[in-house]
């Protein structure tokens, strides 16, 4: 398979076309960026670490009957995934307060929720994608009212198997943020990146955060922390 010309490079990714129909490269980067690009920086071997991650992820929610765009991972950096069009709709499930939910609501960080919510955010950097609604989804023609059913149910199902899978590692799942695409039949397909730069990770007993709000708020060991979600993923796979 060959690398072809580059379609889109995004904050974290770049996407090359292939000479095979259906199919993108990906290649993962070091650039970590936050508050819609206002701070940014690099993170050691993150291209690697995320690459690594993400592709466990997939394949593991794969194997549990939840489909996605992961097709193979090809370099240390790179992976091949399925060809979609990305729904401008960021997905966020939440099963503990933090960020901007624990901002806007004031709840304190670290309350458990009493039960999982799902957020949609408009994915547009000129607008510092905003949350949005249902109502908000379907005026703007971001996806259809099936559509709309069909990520909420998926990203609840991804919520239920990373939930798990991460407690038995002594890591709580505290939210995440899914992309989806169509697919070339149409149809609603998990999409983009899977790992600690798209989720909050907490260590169950000390709540060390193992993730990119190391990155946001300064806290350093940021590669260490990655590595350390890595290490966990792979003792158990
Ligand atoms: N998130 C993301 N990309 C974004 C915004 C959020 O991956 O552009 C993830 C973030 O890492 C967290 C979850 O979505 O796991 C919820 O983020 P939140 O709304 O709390 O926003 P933040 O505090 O990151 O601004």
């Amino acid at each position: 398979m060959n690398k072809g010309q580059m379609l889109y490079e995004g904050k974290a990714k770049r996407i090359y076309q292939t000479n095979e129909e259906g199919i993108y490269w990906v290649e993962y980067k070091d650039d970590a960026t936050a508050f819609n690009g206002a701070k940014k920086g690099q993170i050691a071997n993150k291209g690697f670490l995320n690459n690594k991650i993400s592709a466990l992820f997939f394949q593991l929610l794969k194997k549990h009957g939840i489909e996605n765009h992961f097709v193979q991972s090809i370099s240390e950096n790179e992976q091949l995934i399925r060809k979609v069009e990305i729904v401008k709709v960021e997905v966020v499930v939440r099963n503990v307060a933090a960020g901007s939910l624990a901002k806007r609501l004031g709840l304190e960080e670290g309350t458990e929720l009493p039960h999982t919510i799902v957020e949609f955010y408009y994915k547009d950097d000129a607008l510092n994608d905003p949350f949005i609604n249902d109502d908000h989804i379907s005026i703007l023609k971001l996806a259809t009212p099936e559509q709309i059913v069909e990520m909420k149910s998926q990203a609840l199902k991804v919520n239920q198997v990373l939930r798990q899978f991460m407690k038995e590692l002594g890591i709580l799942l505290v939210d995440f943020k899914l992309e989806f695409g169509i697919d070339v039949e149409g149809k609603i397909l998990l999409a983009d990146e899977i790992s600690p730069d798209t989720c909050r990770f907490w260590d169950a007993v000390t709540k060390e955060k193992l993730d990119k709000d190391r990155f946001r708020q300064d806290l350093g060991g940021v590669e260490e922390a990655y590595q350390e979600i890595l290490k966990r993923l792979e003792a158990q796979m």
